[in-house]
């Protein structure tokens, strides 16, 4: 056990609020705030749904992060008695022009022990008729993957953060002397200040305004476009019958069968115009919603002319290499930063926030590919 260090975890989402958790339980004192609470709509964490893969092109670092934020997923919904992720396999899609992703994955898979098939067009058509495989030449099936519950998770993470022992905050920090290193506490939107030995900011997409000389745009949101259709009545489109798919064909198109009584998810991975997390509207627009149709109708042809029930606007935090940041800030040893999930952070948060406690309470090194320093002066 470390000593009883104060620790301020600032952003309750998947990133933060599994930091919060590993460090109270390596025996820190943690308080976790988050302006507008954990998984809330605003945030990059907020949707109904986020896919669990390991399949990650040669990326040998993210399989191994993903099979061993698998484990703890696994670990906690025992621990907890909870549903968090619904297995029901993912899909990749590999595409007759380039497959480059998909064929480097296999040797990464392998090493890191995750299970998967190789699938021919054949197989596939067999197993799901409701799929239209024109332009795929094969495929990868990961059985083990699927889909977390994202917002759910993020609340259950935070109200077992509290159980545990952690304090919960819901207000703002303030980001006046933020680049300065925190050397007087931080100021929260209720008035009141917090000081601790050391700062997690974990704030996604806002990561740029709050440190706007440390991160500015290296950590760009961008507008994504979600919509669930509605499936006929029936499980032929549901989780019960489909995996979870990612499509390479031009465009990287994925999505999900309707669960929990929402829709059939379809989202294009394309990265959207910059928006601000704080203040955007979040109406989809006419032309990707029309994008989503036409897919929809192509690769699922069952689910043609089918109605738009739900919709989400929400935003990628991107860095230019797609890399996370786990680093101090360069004004201060106690002040840490984490963020840029880049399209693909939820998975990790289990096994991301397990490392950044390790940094901070262990003076273990983030892994070279996180750190600032790579992005130059
Ligand atoms: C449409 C979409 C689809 C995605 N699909 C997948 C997927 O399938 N699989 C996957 O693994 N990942 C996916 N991702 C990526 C993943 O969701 C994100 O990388 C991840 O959720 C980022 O978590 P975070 O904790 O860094 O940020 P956030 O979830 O945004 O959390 C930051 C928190 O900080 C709080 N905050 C901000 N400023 C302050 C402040 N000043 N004071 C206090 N609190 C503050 C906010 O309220 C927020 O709750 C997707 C993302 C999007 C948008």
């Amino acid at each position: 056990m470390v000593n009883k260090r104060h620790i301020a975890v600032i952003g309750a989402g998947a990133f933060g609020g599994w930091t919060a958790l590993h460090l109270l339980r390596l025996g820190a004192r943690v308080t976790l705030v988050d302006a507008w609470g954990a998984g809330n709509s605003r945030s990059s964490s907020g949707g109904e749904s986020r896919i669990l893969r390991a399949t990650y092109g040669p990326n040998q670092l993210y399989t191994k992060m993903a099979a061993r934020a698998m484990q703890l997923w696994t670990e906690h919904e025992k621990r907890w008695g909870l549903k968090l992720l619904q297995r029901v396999g993912v899909l990749w899609m590999a595409g007759s022009e380039d497959d480059e992703f998909e064929r480097g994955s296999l040797p990464v898979l392998k090493e890191y022990g995750i299970v998967y098939e190789e699938l021919s067009c054949g197989e596939m058509a067999r197993r799901w008729p409701q799929i239209n495989f024109e332009g795929v030449r094969w495929g990868i099936f990961e059985p083990n993957g699927g889909f977390l519950r994202a917002r759910y998770s993020c609340q259950v993470v935070a109200e077992r953060f509290g159980a545990e022992g952690g304090e919960f905050k819901e207000a703002a920090v303030l980001p006046a002397g933020l680049e300065s290193g925190c050397k007087d506490g931080v100021q929260l939107s209720d008035g009141s200040k917090l000081q601790a030995d050391h700062y997690v900011f974990a704030c996604g997409p806002w990561l740029g305004k709050l440190f706007p000389e440390t991160i500015g745009r290296l950590i760009r949101p961008t507008r994504q476009e979600i919509f669930f259709f509605g499936t006929p009545p029936g499980d032929q489109f549901s989780a019960a019958k489909l995996p979870v798919w990612g499509d390479h064909q031009g465009r990287f198109m994925y999505g999900m069968p309707a669960s929990d009584g929402r829709g059939f998810k379809v989202a294009d991975d394309t990265r959207g115009p910059d928006i601000d997390p704080s203040t955007a509207d979040r109406t989809v627009s006419a032309g990707g919603l029309q994008r989503a149709r036409e897919y929809l109708g192509f690769r699922f042809p069952g689910m043609k002319d089918a109605p738009l029930i739900e919709s989400r606007v929400c935003q990628y935090e991107d860095t230019p290499d797609e890399n996370f940041i786990i680093d101090r800030h360069p004004a201060a040893q106690n002040v840490w930063i984490v963020g840029g999930g880049s399209g693909h952070g939820f998975k990790h948060g289990p096994a991301l926030g397990e490392m950044v406690a390790g940094c901070v309470l262990k003076e273990k090194r983030a892994e070279s590919r996180f750190l600032l320093s790579r992005f130059g002066d």
